[in-house]
């Protein structure tokens, strides 16, 4: 499923969904300013480092909570939205006359099961142990496929995954599709490169401890965990790199299952789907189809205790959060701790919190936008958006590289972007999702395998057009390229990013270069690639791939020229989002150029409508980020750092010259023959 959302959750892994943190902050009754001068730092040149200038008091006076490993707007809208979440579960959680069954009921008792740490302590790990009897009855590598396909329905990783989604050639239909899988630590190159030996080393450590903790002897321990590295390590080997996963031309490989089954003779893969809770496959995609045939290989190579001790550390590490508190708490120390930087664990309610909201999200959801979304903000953004619409359009006609046949097409693919604001019309039903108060382990395994029959009951049938890939509540939005719709959640329409009481100049700036970004997806390096119906179809000429090519390549250029902290960005992995910001950008300031207020050109605060745009723009980035973060960020995140997306991106947008008087001897300044002009 490829949904390119503006920011990407932070990985915080231990926790299967992240909650939030604290920061005390009164509820604010008044009017929230449009800009909070008091988070700048005017001692700041604009044109040397705008990012800074627009945020730096703010930067100095959020210090990163300790159970985070980054902090900004986001999150800080997060905090919010949790205590709003809580109040809602807490209502709940009171009702004790909750019928058996409602929605009310279900989210008080996987609240209540999951705060009741005596519980879980006291039942420590033996909840795994029936799983642990399926791996221990793997005698045989023939029996290995119908036992991943349990595993993977209730939700245990291992080698590879597969997730039902639209058929890239016919957006209307939903098709099985197969990926790689099957690391754990967080890409490819992390088994791989030298700089991560350390990385391994502790990684070799944590596995052991893990081991340990099931009761297998330190030394049996260690050595299991070096061959599941060493196993882990041929996976890696053999996975496709990021960068050219985010090519739909090369993850899009229809096989029919006879084929499929050539290319691993070892592995039955109609046992696997059945025991996954497929329906019968006559053909899917294969993702990654060299990796695929790889497991044969790999499988074949491989001891089948080696195996067998490889899927019961998936089957521990999956559930560390359901477990007794040493092992939420070795799991964070690796992968909380030393991949991200965070100095202490969220406490338990919050993680609870986060899960609950993970696993009951519409039922969660269905009361958070009767409480929190007035109509008033659907209606704005409606507008905002049609206004959006009407300046990409302007600026598709105006493109001085595009011929008239491919704009056409352009144009029309633009016309058919859907749009989803605030909250499905449709509610999940959750009648068949069990939940009881005595188990939060069998609440949250009852979720996954609820979860995995209703993804895999859509397989072969037309997609539902009202679903949608975000909950209300969630502080983000996103560009499905496949529906050929953009969606916004009710979460995001909160300041910095959307404020009623704010001037258009500042909400253009923040909400509105959001809807342009998601909008340019559409129109960046992979969503060019898909029509107006969502179907991977090429609609360019030959002449303007090759120059759309050469544009988007000199905006890759300017970003892996930059770094943030010493941490170099990857333009290829990062093209699509910087593509989205810079055409965000464009569009909203066109939009906004369309306005009143724009006309009137009347300053307040002291800044001009067109300088108030960009520090709006450059508060909605501001962000706090630990080294660990960084470093992490720059190899696995297709986001650039928050820095770069408004300093580098800001480079290649003419009006911010004029706006601030950017020249030639800034740190700012691009000449420009050297800025990227896309959309
Ligand atoms: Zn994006």
């Amino acid at each position: 499923m490829k949904h390119t959302k503006l920011i990407i959750a932070m990985m915080v892994a231990g926790a299967m969904i992240t909650g939030c943190a604290p920061k005390e902050q009164e509820t604010k009754k008044e009017v929230t300013p449009a800009i909070e001068l008091s988070n700048m730092d005017t001692t700041v040149n604009p044109a040397e480092d705008f990012f800074r200038y627009a945020n730096n008091n703010w930067l100095k006076n959020t210090p990163i909570p300790d159970e985070y490993p980054s902090f900004g707007a986001f999150t800080e809208i997060d905090e919010h939205n949790e205590k709003l979440i809580q109040d809602i579960i807490d209502e709940v959680s009171n009702d004790t006359a909750a019928i058996q069954g409602s929605v009310s009921q279900k989210i008080r008792d996987f609240y209540n099961a999951g705060m009741d740490s005596v519980a879980i302590n006291e039942r420590g790990y033996s909840e795994l142990l029936p799983y642990f009897e399926w791996v221990d009855g793997l005698t045989d590598k023939a029996q290995l496929a119908a036992l991943l396909g349990k595993m993977h329905a209730n939700g245990f990783g291992g080698f590879f995954s597969i997730i039902p989604s639209m058929d890239p050639k016919n957006a209307e239909m939903i098709i099985m599709h197969l990926y790689q899988g099957g690391l754990s630590l967080t890409d490819r190159d992390d088994y791989l490169k030298k700089e991560t030996q350390e990385m391994r080393d502790k990684y070799v450590e944590h596995v052991t401890n893990m081991f340990k903790l099931v009761g297998v002897d330190a030394d049996a321990a260690a050595a299991k965990a070096k061959s599941i590295l060493k196993l882990e390590t041929e996976l890696a080997k053999n996975s496709m790199r990021r960068v050219d996963s985010r090519d739909p031309d090369k993850t899009f490989n229809m096989r029919s299952i006879k084929e499929l089954q050539k290319s691993t003779p070892n592995f039955n893969w109609e046992e696997y789907f059945a025991n996954a809770g497929s329906p019968a496959l006559e053909s899917l995609n294969v993702g990654m189809p060299d990796y695929i045939a790889s497991l044969n290989k790999v499988i074949r190579n491989t001891d089948l205790q080696v195996i067998k001790d490889y899927l019961k550390w998936k089957i521990i590490h999956g559930s560390a959060s359901m477990l007794s508190d040493d092992f939420a708490d070795e799991s964070f120390n690796f992968y909380g701790r030393f991949l991200y930087g965070q100095q202490a664990q969220k406490p338990r309610w919050r993680r609870v919190l986060g899960t609950t909201d993970g696993c009951l999200g519409e039922a969660i959801g269905q009361i958070y936008v009767q409480k929190h979304f007035p109509a008033e903000a659907k209606e704005r953004m409606e507008q905002l958006i049609a206004n959006l619409r009407v300046a990409l359009g302007e600026r598709i006609k105006n493109l001085d590289w595009m011929s008239d046949e491919t704009k056409a097409k352009a144009l029309q693919k633009l016309d058919c972007v859907n749009v989803k604001v605030g909250y499905p019309n449709k509610w999940r039903d959750y009648t068949k999702l069990e939940v009881t108060p005595e188990s939060y382990f069998k609440n949250v395994h009852n979720a996954i395998t609820f979860e995995n029959d209703y993804e895999m009951a859509k397989v072969g049938k037309p997609v539902d057009k009202e679903e949608w890939y975000m909950t209300p509540q969630t502080v983000n939005a996103y560009y499905s390229a496949e529906m050929n719709e953009i969606v916004f959640p009710a979460a995001i329409l909160q300041p910095p990013f959307f404020n009623m009481d704010a001037d258009d100049a500042v909400n253009y700036g923040g909400i509105g270069v959001v809807i342009g970004h998601e909008m340019t997806h559409g129109f960046d390096d992979q969503g060019c690639k898909y029509d107006e119906k969502g179907n991977l179809n090429n609609w360019w000429t030959e002449e303007d791939a090759a120059k759309f090519k050469e544009r988007t390549q000199q905006l890759a250029k300017l970003f892996s020229e930059f770094n943030v902290r010493g941490y170099q960005i990857n333009g290829q992995l990062t093209l699509g989002e910087n593509i989205a910001d810079l055409g965000g950008l464009n569009v909203a300031w066109d939009a906004y150029q369309m306005t009143d207020e724009a006309k009137a050109n009347k300053s307040i605060d002291g800044f001009t409508p067109a300088q108030r745009f960009f520090i709006s723009y450059g508060t909605i980035w501001r962000n706090n980020s630990r080294d660990k973060y960084l470093e992490r960020q720059v190899v696995t995140d297709v986001h650039s750092p928050a820095e770069a997306r408004v300093n580098r991106a800001l480079g290649s947008m003419s009006h911010f010259y004029e706006a601030f008087d950017i020249q030639p001897e800034n740190k700012m300044y691009i000449a420009p023959e050297g800025r990227a002009n896309i959309w």
